[in-house]
C-alpha cells in the first residue's frame, strides 16, 4: 500500500514545473518575477470556481483545470495583457491522484499554448475551490479598459455567444438537446478558449473592451455605465453557432443574450476602424461580428433585424441575485 500523498509531495508531484521567465517558481516562500521593462504595466486578476457554483461535483478534473486558467485569461484578453505568469490556490477535500493527474493535464495543456507559468499557490484541505491570479504585461497606456467607449462606435462580439447556456439548459432540464448538439455545446461550456491573441491584436484599434462571462447583456451593461453611454444592440446579429441557430427563436435569444459562460471579447470602435478591426480578427484567426452601435444617450435599447423595438428581458447571471 501507498503512503497517502501529503501537501508538499502533492505540490512537488503535480504543482512544481522548471520556470523559464520566473527568476523563483515554486518551493519558497514567494516567487520572484523580473520587474517589468519601463514601459510596460502589469495586468493582475483572479477568478475563482467552487464546486456547487461554478461546475458540478464529478466534473472532468482535466476539464476544470482548462477552465480555471481559461476564465483567468479570459480577463488578460479583454484588457489586451500579454500572459505572463500565475499562482493556485486550491482547497480540496482529498489528495486523490486521479483528480489531481486530470487536473494538472489540463491546465498545463492550457497554459504551455499560451505560455504563462504557474510560479506558486497555496493548497489546503476544505470544500473544493479552485482560484487562480494571473499576471500579464500591458504596454503602458494601451490597456483595453470597460470605460472607452464613446458614442458613434461600432458594438462587436467575438465568435459566437450562447452555447455554453444552451448546455446549461440541457445539464438542468430545461430543454433536451440531441446527441450531436450536445457534444458541439458541451465542448464550449467545459473548455472555452480565451481570446488572447484578439486582445491583443485589437489593442490601438478598439476603444473599450470587456470579456462576457456573465450575459452578454448584462456585461454590456458593465461597460456602458463605466463608459457613460447607452447602446442599441441588433439581437438578430448577434453571432450563433450552427447548434444555437437551429433552436428555437425565443430559447436562442435567451442563450445569446442572457447566457454566461462565454469567455468571448465584447468590444468597441469607432466605424473608422472597421478595415483595422477586420485585419486584427484576421491576425488572430478569430471571427468578429458587429452587432449595434454605442449611442449618447444612456440605456440599453434592443432590436431585431427589422428594426422592431424587443423587450429586454435578458438579465444576466449575478452570483447574490440570481437564485
Ligand atoms: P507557505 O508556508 O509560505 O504558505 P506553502 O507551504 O503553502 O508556503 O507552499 C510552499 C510552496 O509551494 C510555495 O512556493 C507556494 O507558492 C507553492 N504552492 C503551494 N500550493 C501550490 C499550488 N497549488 N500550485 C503551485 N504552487 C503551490
Ligand atoms: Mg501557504
Amino acid at each position: 500500500m501507498t503512503a497517502p500523498l501529503g501537501e508538499f509531495d502533492l505540490i512537488a508531484r503535480y504543482f512544481t514545473r522548471p520556470v523559464r521567465r520566473a527568476v523563483l517558481g515554486v518551493g519558497d516562500d514567494c516567487a520572484l518575477l523580473a520587474a517589468p521593462a519601463a514601459n510596460e504595466q502589469i495586468a493582475i486578476s483572479s477568478d475563482m470556481l467552487v464546486e456547487g457554483r461554478h461546475f458540478l461535483p464529478g466534473a472532468d478534473p482535466a476539464a476544470l483545470g482548462h477552465k480555471a486558467l481559461a476564465v483567468n485569461l479570459s480577463d488578460l484578453a479583454a484588457v489586451g495583457a500579454r500572459p505572463h505568469a500565475f499562482t493556485l490556490a486550491l482547497a480540496l477535500p482529498k489528495a486523490d491522484p486521479r483528480w489531481l493527474e486530470g487536473f494538472a493535464r489540463g491546465l498545463f495543456a492550457l497554459a504551455e499554448a499560451h505560455d504563462i507559468e504557474l510560479v506558486g499557490g497555496d493548497t489546503t484541505r476544505g470544500p473544493r475551490n479552485l482560484c487562480i491570479t494571473v499576471l500579464g504585461l500591458v504596454p503602458r497606456g494601451q490597456a483595453l479598459l470597460r470605460s472607452g467607449a464613446r458614442p458613434g462606435d461600432d458594438l462587436w462580439v467575438s465568435g459566437t455567444v450562447g452555447d455554453a447556456r444552451l448546455a446549461l439548459g440541457h445539464r438542468l432540464g430545461e430543454w433536451t438537446l440531441d446527441a450531436q448538439t450536445q457534444a458541439a455545446t458541451f465542448a464550449r461550456m467545459d473548455r472555452p478558449e480565451p481570446r488572447v491573441a484578439l486582445g491583443l491584436a485589437l489593442r490601438g484599434v478598439a476603444q473599450a473592451a470587456l470579456d462576457i462571462s456573465d450575459g452578454l447583456l448584462a456585461d454590456l451593461g458593465h461597460l456602458l455605465r463605466a463608459s457613460r453611454v447607452g447602446a442599441t444592440v441588433d439581437a438578430d446579429a448577434c453571432p450563433a453557432s450552427a447548434a444555437l441557430a437551429a433552436q428555437p427563436l425565443q430559447r436562442r435569444r435567451l442563450c445569446q443574450l442572457a447566457g454566461g459562460d462565454d469567455y468571448e471579447l465584447l468590444f468597441t470602435a469607432p466605424p473608422a476602424a472597421r478595415n483595422a478591426v477586420a485585419a486584427a480578427a484576421a491576425q488572430a484567426a478569430t471571427p468578429v461580428t458587429r452587432i449595434g452601435r454605442i449611442d449618447a444617450e444612456p440605456g440599453l435599447r434592443l432590436i431585431d433585424a427589422s428594426g422592431q423595438v424587443l423587450d429586454n428581458v435578458y438579465a444576466g447571471f449575478d452570483h447574490f441575485r440570481t437564485p
